[in-house]
């Protein structure tokens, strides 16, 4: 079987070429191919000689996930289905903000985490998606837009990266870090680290080094206690707040900047959205810089939360903020298609997943 370019750091790309015998500069000529221009024909890679495009199309492939479906909505969200070479499939949405905007990526098919408010949560989780996976579907959105070859700052449509798909990021770490390794990279997709978010439900071993990988970091908080955590949230039993707070403080002393965590609380009507609440959160996250994302649930057949009203959800960030956090309710995008990060694959349910 041939082997897969797509998901190998320069480095080991780097080997791969010297293994057949090629200068070590070809890797940098055939990784401008790869991820400046975002071609996946070795033959319409005109700077590289006929014989070494030849030799390596006997070798090797260069795939980006294969996009099955498309849908636009009215916001100007866009969803992809992607499928991987094994038929798995899932969901990638580009995110239009103020400040261009974000296609939101998974890392895994399907969950292990089994939080009980997340639709994904209730699938069994399939696999981790490799590094090459990971990345390839911000280059598969980037296909969808023809954003290729990579623009400059100024123009680019798909300037951000957020990791908040389907899956836990940090239970499949490596290939994480290898993905965003490759979509940092100046050469190739050039995305900037402070443009990376990476969400997590609270998988405190591996918070820290985020900080090294110098990308933004975003908590699934979503309880101010933990009891009701516990109750909504398995990981919290094996990381409870105590060393899950600990790790946000031991990320932000390790990052370069200072550097706020967005800590995202989805509202759950009469579990964790009561005035006493958002007080009890505030004394949580006492000595952290944070900002809030006040997400109304989204519910699903079979749901065992309802949402919490407008008025509840305006009273709990009008305490937040009057004591100076930011406290947006998230407006939630593409909701005529689906689209809420979080929701995936939300309405195909478990028969494909
Ligand atoms: N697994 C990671 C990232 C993906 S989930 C994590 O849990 O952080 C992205 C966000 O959507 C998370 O904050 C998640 O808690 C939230 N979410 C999941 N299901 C939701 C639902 N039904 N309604 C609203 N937000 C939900
Ligand atoms: Fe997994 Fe995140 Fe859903 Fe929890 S919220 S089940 S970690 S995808």
């Amino acid at each position: 079987m041939k082997k897969e370019l797509i998901g190998l750091l320069p480095d080991e790309l780097k080997a791969e070429l010297v293994s057949l015998g090629e200068k070590p500069f070809r890797a940098k000529q055939l990784w401008h191919w790869l991820y400046n221009k975002g071609e996946t024909d070795f033959f319409k890679m005109t700077t590289l000689a006929k014989t070494f495009q030849a030799r390596l199309n006997e070798l090797y492939t260069v795939t980006h996930p294969k996009i099955v479906t498309e849908q636009n909505s009215v916001d100007g969200t866009r969803k992809w289905l992607m499928e991987f070479q094994d038929g798995k499939q899932v969901e990638c949405v580009y995110i239009p903000e103020s400040d261009r905007g974000a296609v939101c990526i998974s890392t895994q098919v399907g969950c292990a985490q089994g939080c009980k408010f997340c639709h994904t949560g209730t699938q069994r989780m399939m696999r981790n998606l490799t590094a090459g996976e990971i990345v390839g579907q911000f280059m598969a959105a980037r296909d969808s837009y023809g954003e290729w070859p990579t623009p400059t700052d100024e123009t680019r449509y798909l300037s951000n990266i957020v990791v908040m798909g389907m899956g836990e990021p940090l239970c499949n770490f490596e290939n994480l870090k290898s993905a965003l390794k490759i979509a940092m990279d100046g050469d190739g997709l050039a995305i900037s680290k402070r443009r990376i978010t990476v969400s997590t439900s609270g998988v405190a071993k591996y918070i820290p080094e985020l900080a090294d990988l110098g990308v933004k970091l975003a908590v699934s908080l979503h309880a101010p206690n933990d009891e009701i955590r516990n109750q909504i949230m398995p990981v919290n039993r094996k990381y409870p707040l105590d060393v899950l707070i600990a790790a946000c403080k031991e990320y932000q002393k390790r990052c370069e900047r200072r550097q706020f965590i967005t800590m995202e609380y989805v509202l759950l009507k009469d579990i964790n959205d009561q005035p006493k609440h958002a007080e009890e959160l505030m004394k949580l996250v006492d000595g952290l810089e944070v900002k809030f994302n006040l997400i109304p649930f989204h519910s699903w057949d079979g749901a065992p939360f309802e949402p919490s009203s407008n008025n509840t959800m305006h009273r709990f960030a009008k305490i937040l903020e009057s004591n100076y956090f930011a406290a947006p309710v998230r407006r939630s995008r593409g909701e005529d298609i689906m689209a809420a990060c979080g929701q995936l694959k939300s309405a195909k349910g478990k028969k494909d997943s």
